[in-house]
């Protein structure tokens, strides 16, 4: 196990030159030691910029980085002690395995006997044991990716930065990587901080995970809690799908996830803590453990619903329905406009 390091991130904005909004708009953000911290948000949305600046290639234009405390705004990429891994494998396409992982170990002046133990050691951290003596070109893509984070990872930097690391391979390759870094993560007890606009491997991966949107971070919590309890209709629409109704009240809405809507016949009696409202079923697929229905409420929104076990009601596209939630599972949102606005104060 490795020591574990905080990072923090206070007010930081940064302008790209001649750019007349910042790309990164006055964020702070604690990561915790030994974190799996994840950032997600839409393309364009501020998230390389803020791993870039936390990794020192990218300045500020106001606030301020901190490592366990310590002010490390002005200190220099390599003096920051953190590990970085991009979505391009960027290899020495000359050295082979051993030499690639060894080349930041080398730099640091590490005797030989001990970069023979070093280098073996992330091998079989990453499964390449059997692959030293290869050059890159003779691995698949998600080979030299665990290289990638096997050179990242073994001069023990105090971080692991990761920027779409997997996003340059297929999915089912994707999926393996996803389990060998979450794997990875808890071997090592590093503090990750990943970014990808996936929301699936965000929910896979993450302790917490940070909504980008425009250049500000919307919300963070565990993936759990941005589930339940989005704070808008941002944070909803991105992770997971949603239910989306009007709010009784100016600027909110109310979302109810699909598992949570419960279709029942027109004429049915409501319970007391029970809402509903009138829908046409629009579609009807099936998906595994459950079936998905499709909705047209009423008001004209679209809908959707799970429904478990079967389909008892016999259900049909074209149907009229009650799509019928419970108080307790509907949430009101703000508006996205008004969550920015409050989040500046
Ligand atoms: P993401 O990683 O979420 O896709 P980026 O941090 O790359 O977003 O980009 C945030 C914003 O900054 C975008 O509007 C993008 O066009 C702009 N941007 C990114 N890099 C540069 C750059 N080197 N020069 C100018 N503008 C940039
Ligand atoms: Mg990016």
């Amino acid at each position: 196990m490795m020591k574990k390091h905080s990072i923090k991130i206070s007010n930081a904005t940064r302008y790209y030159p001649g750019a007349a909004k910042p790309a990164i708009d006055d964020i702070s953000l604690d990561i915790a030691p030994g974190e799996f911290m994840t950032f997600l948000g839409p393309s364009g949305s501020g998230k390389t910029t803020l791993l870039s600046i936390i990794a020192g290639f990218v300045g500020l234009n106001a606030g301020s980085v901190e490592i366990d405390g310590q002010d490390i705004t002005n200190l220099k990429p390599h003096k920051r002690d953190l590990g970085v891994v991009f979505q391009q494998y960027a290899l020495f396409p000359h050295m082979t395995v051993f030499q690639n992982i060894a080349y930041p170990l080398r730099q640091r002046g590490v005797s030989r006997a001990e970069i023979e133990t070093r280098v073996k050691r992330v091998l079989d951290l990453v499964q390449l044991g059997d692959f030293a003596h290869r050059l890159p070109r003779q691995l698949s893509g998600g080979q030299q990716q665990r290289v990638a984070l096997a050179r990242a990872v073994v001069y023990e930097p105090r971080a692991l930065l990761l920027d779409e690391p997997l996003g340059a391979l297929d999915k089912r390759l994707r999926d393996r990587l996803q389990l060998e870094i979450a794997r990875m993560h808890r071997e090592l007890g590093m503090t990750f901080v990943f970014v990808t606009h996936d929301q699936e491997e965000a929910l896979t991966l993450s302790d917490r995970i940070a909504v980008f949107n425009n250049g500000k971070i919307m919300q963070v919590g565990t993936p759990t809690e941005l589930y339940r309890s989005p704070n808008s209709l941002f944070v909803a629409k991105f992770l997971g799908e949603s239910n989306i109704m009007e709010g009784s009240s100016r600027g909110t809405n109310v979302i109810v996830r699909p598992e949570h809507i419960h279709l029942k016949m027109p004429t049915s009696k409501l319970g007391e803590n029970e809402l509903s409202k009138a829908a046409r079923i629009t579609e009807i697929s099936f998906a595994g453990a459950h079936l998905k229905v499709g909705l047209a409420f009423s008001g004209g929104e679209t809908g959707l619903s799970l429904i478990t076990a079967g389909n008892p009601l016999q259900l049909q596209r074209g149907e009229e329905v009650l799509a019928v939630w419970s108080r307790a599972n509907q949430h009101t949102v703000m508006n996205d406009d008004q969550v920015a606005a409050a989040s500046k104060s």
